[in-house]
């Protein structure tokens, strides 16, 4: 039986970072970029103002106070969307009444705020001596033509995708994200929804498989779940996904086929079980370009494999450069339970001064899904050795890191 390290250095060369393609703006939050990102134009292309006010030269207010007040004759109007007044080009002996937005012509080199003036149709009057360039954005402050605003590899978040709106982009090169199928197999099964009888579940993998994984796939695929018969098996597994994942019948059972089903249609077995718990019964196999995971059954072992191993090799595939889960260490704060195998077990992590401290979810069972419930990510104890104390270092895994 492999280790968890081997296992996912197993996967991570098994998988290649998909080829790029475009994607709209409306559909490239939680992308990757394949390409640099260059400012075509300086964003903004012009000098504009940051007030509703009036533009002035400064200098004629240099000597402007409560008891001096200066006025000047107002000698037009720019609006944001519009063209300055073009007369007012070389002029600058009046005020300019100008609005948020709109272009501020070279004449004038400070905006005063509407609050600090009082005004009629004709005339403006100032008290206050204004800092020379106050209230003028100047053109390109946000960015320049040609700056690199995002490098290659960069995973877009939601108000970046602004930034690329603004600088007049409708579309950015990412990584192709991959298509998923996801099989659930067990004659037991029963979709949500549905009645129940005895000895039958509801299907729960189905919908966690496909929640932890959505972020990193294009589009995930499913069929009704399967009996566990050869011929159901067959069909899903000679689908032409790119990646399969499967959940049930890889253990020692009966009617745990998978392994001699993917044997007997051509896939090659790059591993079969490894030395963690929850989640021994792990199957990995290729066929030319597909990937298969086939994740064990119990609720738990599929939610933690799924974290562990698909989603890490998903990243990759996806263009991200941190894809590894981060190990940090830690400090139990609950009695030790390793045993034979490395155990990654929910729990809570809190910051106390410099130290992570975690304690284990209270459930113990690798069938409750409930041991995850308000859980902050997974406690990973080695096999049995010498320290099993309560204080004895771990490490953990934050979902923040793993599911993101
Ligand atoms: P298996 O790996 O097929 O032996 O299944 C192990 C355990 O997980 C059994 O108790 C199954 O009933 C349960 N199980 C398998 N598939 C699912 C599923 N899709 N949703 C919930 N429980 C499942
Ligand atoms: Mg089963």
């Amino acid at each position: 039986m492999i280790d968890l390290e081997t296992a996912l250095e197993t996967i991570i060369n098994s998988v290649t970072v998909l080829e790029p393609h475009d994607v709209p703006l409306d559909d490239l939050v939680g992308c990757v970029l394949a390409r640099d990102i260059v400012a075509p134009i300086d964003v903004s292309s012009f000098r504009n103002s940051a007030m509703d006010g009036f533009a002035v030269s400064a200098k004629l207010l240099q000597d402007c106070s409560v008891d001096a007040p200066v006025t000047l004759s107002i000698a037009g109007v720019s609006y944001a969307g519009g063209d300055p007044p073009k007369e007012l080009e070389g002029c600058a002996s009046g005020a300019l009444k100008i609005m948020t937005g709109a272009p501020v012509p070279e004449s004038y080199d400070t905006v005063i705020k509407v609050e600090d003036t009082t005004f009629t149709e004709s005339v403006v009057t100032f008290t206050v001596q204004p800092k020379l360039g106050a209230n003028i954005r100047p053109c390109g402050e946000d960015m320049r033509e040609g700056e690199t605003i995002f490098r290659a590899g960069h995973k877009m978040r939601a108000w970046e995708v602004g930034i690329l709106a603004s600088m007049g982009l409708t579309q950015a090169s990412v990584i192709r994200k991959p298509v998923v199928a996801v099989f659930t197999t067990g004659d037991e099964l029963v979709e949500p929804g549905e009645k129940i009888k005895f000895g039958q579940i509801y299907n729960s993998n189905r919908y966690t498989i496909t929640a932890l994984i959505k972020l990193f796939c294009e589009r995930t695929d499913h069929s009704a779940p399967l009996v566990d018969t050869e011929t159901a098996l067959r069909e899903a597994l000679n689908c032409d996904s790119e990646i399969i994942i499967t959940s049930g019948g890889v253990s020692a059972g009966d009617k745990d086929l998978i392994p001699a089903v993917a044997a007997d249609l051509g896939w090659k077995e790059l591993f079969h079980k490894i030395a963690m718990k929850p989640g021994k019964p792990v199957f990995f196999a290729r066929r030319n370009n597909q990937l298969l995971f086939g994740l064990p059954g119990n609720p738990l072992s599929t939610a933690v494999t799924c974290a562990t191993l698909v989603i890490p090799a998903l990243k990759k595939m996806a263009g991200l450069s941190d894809f590894t889960p981060k190990l940090l260490p830690a400090v139990l704060r609950s009695e030790s339970r390793s045993g034979k195998r490395m155990l990654l077990w929910p729990g809570t992590m809190r910051r106390e001064g410099t130290e992570l401290i975690a304690e284990y979810s209270s459930k113990k069972s690798s069938a409750s899904l409930t041991s995850l419930l308000n859980s902050d990510g997974l406690i990973v104890e080695r096999q049995r050795g010498d320290d099993c104390d309560t204080s004895v270092k771990v490490a953990v895994l934050l979902w923040d890191d793993l599911l993101r």
